[in-house]
């Protein structure tokens, strides 16, 4: 199969990475002259609206998808009248508005944060009256990793924030008092067929992912895998969907979704017997869903902004680094370690993960890999 990606950062290059033994190869259009994917296929280097481009791309493919939801929806549109798109132009449009996509989770009956639209200064301290403080101004459209938000403690926060944000649409949201930050993933194929991950427990510093813990047996993965599943029937939905959630008690409230494979799912790669990428290739070909069970616990320790030294992760047994070829940049994810709880390690899990937490730069990150409520 023949399978063209719109993007070429690291998931463009980790989905080309599992489709090789598969027999599948990859063709990316993306702008950046320095894609990341670049090694594992065919590199259109144009524009997504790039009229040569998208027809180049759309005559060598079979199937056509995508690596991150803020490629154009004017794009998608135009490949889908050529191939098949999966997630689909719905899927896309779905998710990429926080406000459609928190309109959506309420629609299904996905609990969430309070929220309100705001188009205005005006609407700004109307919502914040009713809301109340602390809450979060957002974006509704391109922001991710923390980018496009404001924390707004005190009502003399908000002007700055609605200038700072650029007096662009956005979404105002309370303040979740959560517990866990939990995602999790699931595949669905063309005929319907869904599989589920176990949860993963994340954790955050400064709005960007740099730890998440796989739970497979967790109390909350009825429950998540009942909303997930709720979403990707909605939107008939085929490939690989990450729903990101907030525990407080024992409810979940659904933060936002990703119509892609999603950096909390990394530690499927080696802990899965099938990863998030192979399955979402597999749904995307029409091909069966494999197992998802782990086969071990698993965390994955991001690379922000530079790469660790190498031996310092390989010295840390069950590490298994995954270098993106990016340059390094300040809060730019550069790569990722797996840690895999293997049998007969020298030392236990959780003296592991807090060495390689130390050496990614995040010694304080405070987390628990025994408690599984
Ligand atoms: P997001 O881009 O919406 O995934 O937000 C990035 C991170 O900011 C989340 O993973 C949370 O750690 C935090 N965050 C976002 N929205 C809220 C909220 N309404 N309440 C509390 N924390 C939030």
């Amino acid at each position: 199969m023949k399978v063209g990606i719109l993007g070429g950062g690291q998931l463009a290059r980790m989905l080309a990475q599992a489709g090789g033994p598969m027999g599948v190869s990859c063709m990316f259009l993306s702008p950046d002259p320095q894609a990341c994917a670049k090694p594992f296929g065919e590199h259109l280097c144009v524009a997504y609206d790039d009229p040569d481009g998208q027809h180049r791309l759309a005559e060598w493919a079979d199937v056509i998808t995508y690596e991150f939801e803020n490629v154009p929806e004017a794009a998608v549109a135009v490949l889908e009248r050529r191939r098949p798109v999966y997630p689909s132009s719905l899927a896309l449009a779905a998710s990429r508005d926080r406000l459609v996509e928190k309109d959506r989770f309420r629609a299904l009956g996905l609990a969430t944060a309070e929220f309100r639209a705001v188009d205005s200064l005006a609407d700004l301290i109307d919502g914040a009256a009713e809301i109340g403080l602390p809450a979060i101004l957002k974006t509704r459209v391109q922001g991710y990793d923390g980018k496009g938000q404001r924390v707004l403690r005190h009502s003399t926060d908000l002007q700055a924030a609605w200038e700072r944000l650029g007096h662009v649409p956005c979404i105002l949201e309370s303040m979740v008092p959560f517990d866990r930050e939990l995602s999790i993933i699931a595949a669905r194929s063309r005929t319907g067929d869904t599989v589920h991950y176990p949860v993963s427990e994340n954790y955050h510093r400064e709005g960007v992912l740099r730890l998440s813990l796989s739970r497979a047996g967790d109390a909350m993965q009825p429950e998540a895998e009942a909303l997930i599943s709720r979403l990707l029937r909605d939107l008939d939905y085929v490939g690989v969907l990450a729903l990101e959630l907030f525990q407080v008690g024992d409810r979940l409230l659904a933060n936002e979704m990703a119509p892609r494979v999603h950096n909390s799912g990394h530690w499927t790669i080696e802990a899965a017997p099938t990863s998030q990428f192979e399955n979402h290739l597999r749904a995307i070909c029409g091909l069966p869903l494999g197992p998802t069970t782990p086969i071990q616990q698993a965390a994955t320790v991001n690379f922000i902004g530079r790469l660790p030294a190498e031996a310092a992760i390989t010295a840390v047994a069950g590490a298994i680094p995954h270098v993106y070829g990016k340059a390094e940049r300040p809060g730019r994810k550069v790569g990722h370690v797996t840690l895999l709880d293997t049998p007969g390690a020298p030392e236990p899990f959780e003296r592991r993960l807090t060495r390689l937490l130390d050496v990614t730069g995040v010694p304080d990150l405070h987390y628990s890999v025994t408690a599984i409520p």
